[in-house]
């Protein structure tokens, strides 16, 4: 029996080798391969007909070659052929096609010899994504490929396919857009898409007895099967992902990729372990592999080797597949250089390009956290964000506990969590920092560095979660409070993410962990836009002034301390604030905003001169509502804007 405990290994004694021909490359001459297998005593190549029956129709052995590498050359076409490597060192271990598969069978079973230029879709080469100078800019938006067009009445032909969202102009069957047109009309800027590498628990040939969100990766370089219309041809999910990115391009629109990173699926029988055992992983002191993603292992990011595959990774989707910036899963198990490192790669690509991630572990690590990418240590990561969760906790109540509430539910003694995030998780001298739960400090160092967030796949839906910790409220009441909850994320400073379908109340019927729950739970409810779309224009409208109005996206956080005030004067369960417009370079000299938690109304006394009401209750005119002075009278759970205009 194979010694799955690894306390008598040093790995870092293991040579590096840094070149970049990893990995099973075509021409039509000849393919080359070259594997890095440093304890691999012998390593067999295997050539199959198919990527999923029969047997090998050739086997050879690769040649041993520098710093732990093994490697050879195929004279001659083999594009369409499949492969899969058989490690030995001094047993052997299962057939895998390697960890740097691109092109990989149904289920990535063997890898998939191709010619990548073939996977371009036409105007490929003319395709970009949109760049902002700051991010700042950006709204974000968080989907699951399948989740996005499987419901009957998403009016989309490709059901579930990454195909869907290259779909124009389609309507659900009570005639309200859908798919891409409903994501041009709410106006968001970057779809961030749920993990699209591929994952094991849905099985492609069968890709609708299952369903999983993706956290579960098999190959970090190859695309998930089952979004495919074809989970046989490895090409095809190649060009129809890049299909996917060209129609949202062609929109406007970026496009964000989530990438796991932490941990595989399986431990032992992972493809990494079937070719270098241990090196990838961290151990506990008895040599098991250690837990902090609560998937059973986490990868040691930290090893030369492990950096140098995380790198490859992230540039190859970039290069590759023009996608515009990543979400690191647990990002607080990834080590700070190589968080650093990333940046530092993609940069010389682009300093466009998106880097943000969960700050947190699930579990505990034997690597301390000053070494990781967790909260805490945002400072040391310029370029590089961070969700903010305890503006999501305070907006709505602890994401575990399904009574608990928050801000816009009504509870009050939040108001300085939700300062916090209106501050974008800079330091602001107004903010009393002792009221912040996770963390009593301000963690970002500029506003680019905080993703503002309520709700997103995790945990409840934003609707369920005011349904179930208010049972007695009515309709409409929870639509005010979404509509609160919204306003308040879309104005903060920092980078707003919105879980997708929050904008029509998005239920996944009070199921607060549907990671593996069936379409019916998971899918957008098209027909939920109907419903509430009072609530999707309100937030259409919500993104229209964040977008017209530089005041809302401040991207300096000196600029944030001096420029926006919060009022001096406390009330119970309201935040108001002023920003002096004109030094953001706004059209409007003064802003005020007003966040009323209560179900009551308040008045708030207002400065010298008069103002226009941009925002109140349930309506948003940017051009006017009426003109106040004095004071104004803020109803119950809603936003209120006021502005003084500057002179045209
Ligand atoms: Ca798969």
């Amino acid at each position: 029996m194979r010694n799955w405990k690894f306390n008598h290994i040093d790995f870092s004694t293991y040579p590096a080798y840094l070149e970049k021909d990893l990995g099973v490359f075509w021409s039509p001459e000849k393919t080359t391969i070259k594997i890095w297998a440093p304890t691999a005593q012998k390593v067999e190549l295997r050539l199959y007909k198919d990527g999923v029956s029969g047997e090998a129709y050739h086997k050879t052995n690769l040649q041993k070659s520098v710093a732990g590498t093994w490697a050879t050359i195929l004279k001659g076409d083999y594009q369409g052929k499949f492969y899969t490597f058989k490690v030995n060192d001094g047993e052997w271990l299962e057939e895998v096609p390697g960890i740097y598969a691109r092109c990989v069978g149904v289920n990535g079973l063997r890898g998939m010899i191709y010619n990548p230029n073939a996977t371009n879709p036409e105007g490929w080469i003319l395709d970009n994504g949109p760049r902002y100078s700051s991010f700042t800019e950006a709204v974000l938006y968080e989907t699951h490929v399948r989740d996005f067009s499987i419901a009957e009445n998403s009016g989309i032909i490709n059901k579930g396919k990454y195909l869907g969202f290259s779909e124009e102009d389609t309507l659900s069957s009570e005639g309200v857009k859908t798919g891409l047109a409903h994501l041009k009309e709410l106006g968001i800027t970057h779809v961030h898409l749920l993990p699209v590498n591929d994952y094991f628990t849905v099985d492609e040939e069968k890709p609708l007895e299952k369903y999983n969100w993706g956290y579960d990766p098999q190959h970090f370089n190859a695309l998930e099967g089952s979004y495919a219309t074809d989970p046989y041809d490895g090409r095809k999910r190649i060009l129809e992902f890049k299909k996917l990115v060209k129609a949202l391009h062609d929109n406007g629109i970026g496009v964000i990729l989530d990438v796991v990173f932490n941990h595989t699926y399986f431990a032992k029988e992972s493809v990494f372990n079937q070719i270098v055992p241990g090196y990838f992983y961290r151990q506990k002191s008895d040599g098991m592999f250690s837990n902090a993603s609560g998937c059973g292992n986490e990868i040691a990011s930290e090893r030369e080797m492990v950096r140098k595959y995380i790198i490859d990774s992230i540039k190859y989707w970039v290069e590759e597949f023009h996608v515009d910036g990543f979400r690191f899963d647990l990002m607080g198990i990834i080590d700070t250089i190589t968080m650093q490192q990333v940046r530092t790669e993609l940069n010389k690509i682009d300093t466009g390009l998106f880097l943000y991630g969960e700050g947190w572990a699930a579990d505990q690590s034997p690597m301390p956290e000053e070494q990781r990418a967790v909260k805490y240590n945002t400072s040391q990561l310029p370029g590089i964000a961070s969700f903010n969760d305890d503006f999501r906790d305070a907006l709505k109540g602890n994401h575990g506990d399904k009574k608990s509430k928050g801000f816009v539910s009504g509870l009050i003694l939040r108001e300085e969590a939700i300062k916090f995030g209106i501050t974008g998780a800079v330091h602001h001298p107004q903010i009393d920092y002792g009221f912040i739960e996770s963390l009593q400090m301000p963690w970002a160092n500029q506003p680019s560095q905080c993703i503002n967030y309520v709700s997103c796949h995790d945990n409840y839906t934003l609707w369920d979660k005011l349904k179930l910790s208010l049972p007695k409220a009515s309709d409409e009441e929870l639509r005010n409070r979404v509509k609160l909850a919204g306003a308040l994320v879309l104005t903060s400073q920092g980078v707003p993410l919105l879980h997708a379908g929050i904008d029509f109340c998005r239920s996944k019927n009070g199921n607060g962990n549907s990671y593996k729950s069936p379409d019916s739970v998971n899918q957008l409810d098209w027909d939920r836009k109907n419903t509430y779309i009072d609530v999707f224009e309100y937030f259409q409208k919500l993104i229209h002034l964040r977008k017209s109005h530089p005041a809302f996206r401040i991207s300096r956080a000196e600029q944030i301390r001096r420029d926006l005030n919060f009022c001096s004067q406390y009330q119970m369960g309201v935040v108001s604030y002023c920003i002096d417009g004109k030094a953001t370079g706004d059209t409007w000299n003064k802003l005020i905003l007003i966040f009323n938690g209560n179900e009551k109304e308040v008045d708030i006394p207002l400065p010298e001169g008069n103002f226009q009401l941009i925002a109140k209750a349930n309506i948003i005119d940017e051009m006017g509502i009426a003109t106040i002075c004095d004071k104004i009278v803020v109803e119950p759970v809603s936003f209120t804007l006021l502005v003084q205009a500057g002179e045209f």
